[in-house]
């Protein structure tokens, strides 16, 4: 099994909290595309013949791409690996991006997944954050999406939002709900280096929540969101049964996957690549054909570490019978305390986060590190 991501770094403009490799430069979208599947061909046998069942087109944002470009780059990672195995096609767009006509188009192509990037149903926050869209766009997409037959829908909303009420993120969620999304990620919000979001905290123009307000939001969204019969499968991640994202839990279960686009990261199981973030830079290697991308080798320790900050992001946890003796032995020593003051729970041999603690999830973690 493997994954194959398709970074798509263009966005119409930036949000002003926006840390992700993007670009303004849509005008360079034909030739980015005739990149991307350069990159495929050249790297077909990154994966050594492995199916890939998922593909996934983030970015950026995706659905700046028209139909007949992402069709483009799903024929091509089709002619080079198949498609016998592919169960989960997922595009990201952006709400105002989207038409009947857009999706139906996508789906057309073997899209069966769509990650709508909301981030708030809330006008004043949505202006607030640089988002292109509004509260109406956004549910509109949601429903324009089911019409067109997508029937796995999943949303992304953040929380800590400078000025977001508990009773804003309340409503963001319930309106998520009451779309009938099959998936809702939710992430905290994030100051990034050099962003305009951060100039404006460290000018005083703009005040974070607390981490105090950040954990009571992501208590109450736990509660809300499993009374409205979500699974919370990930740290960030909640979905109906049997709707997790398929390509998202191939990161957390260690499943191979090969990036593809500039700034995108690979993983084979003993080393992680990743190519330029660089636009001009990705574009040109690709089109003389000799893929420029740095690579670290993973030690013993590095896989140990990425084992155990990978699958204790999850509700699964991570299995201790996958540890060598060695491992386990020591792990076990260093959970001794947060076993004691219930930080980490030990079950049927794996060891996990529980719901209660996994706000604080980055702290239990590293504590585990070598
Ligand atoms: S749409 Fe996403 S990638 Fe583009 S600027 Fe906004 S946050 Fe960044």
């Amino acid at each position: 099994m493997a994954g194959i991501y398709v970074h798509i770094p263009f966005c119409a403009r930036r949000c002003i909290y926006c840390g992700f490799f993007s670009t303004v430069r849509e005008e360079e979208a034909v030739r980015y595309v005739d990149a991307l599947c350069s990159e495929i061909r050249l790297r077909r046998d990154y994966l050594a013949g492995a199916p890939v069942t998922t593909v996934y087109f983030g970015g950026g944002t995706p659905s700046r791409l028209t139909p007949a470009q992402i069709e483009k780059v799903i024929d091509c990672i089709c002619s080079v690996h198949g498609t016998d195995s592919l169960t989960e096609l997922t595009v990201e767009c952006n709400p105002d991006d989207v038409t009947l006509a857009y999706i139906n188009a996508l789906r057309s192509f073997g899209v069966n997944r769509i990650s709508m990037g909301v981030q708030t149903f809330n006008d004043g926050l949505l202006r607030f954050l640089g988002r292109r869209h509004t509260s109406l766009q956004a549910v509109e997409a949601v429903r324009t999406c089911r019409k067109a037959g997508i029937e796995n829908i999943s949303v992304d909303l953040m929380y800590g939002l400078p000025g977001q009420t508990d009773g804003i993120q309340q409503q963001d969620l319930e309106t998520a709900v009451a779309l009938g999304v099959e998936h809702i990620s939710s992430y905290c919000l994030s100051y990034e280096e050099g962003s305009p979001l951060e100039r404006m905290r460290k000018d005083g123009l703009t005040l974070p929540a607390d981490d105090g307000t950040c954990a009571d939001m992501y208590a109450r969204m736990c509660i809300l969101l499993r009374n409205a019969g979500f699974r919370h499968y990930e740290i960030s991640n909640f979905c109906r049964p049997g709707y997790h994202s398929r390509h998202n839990s191939s990161y957390w279960d260690g499943t191979p996957y090969l990036g593809i686009g500039a700034g995108a990261h690979s993983y084979d199981t003993c080393s992680r690549q990743w190519n330029p973030d660089d636009l001009d830079a990705y574009m040109t290697a690709m089109e003389q054909g000799h893929p420029r991308f740095e690579t670290e080798r993973l030690s013993g320790t590095d896989l140990y570490n990425e084992l155990v900050m990978l699958r204790l992001r999850t509700a699964r946890g991570l299995d201790l019978s996958a540890l060598s003796a060695t491992d386990r032995r020591y792990v076990l020593k260093a959970a001794d305390n947060l076993l004691s003051n219930g930080s980490l729970v030990l079950e049927n041999c794996r060891l996990r986060i529980p719901e209660s603690r996994m706000f604080v999830s980055d702290t239990i973690i590293s504590s585990l590190f070598r």
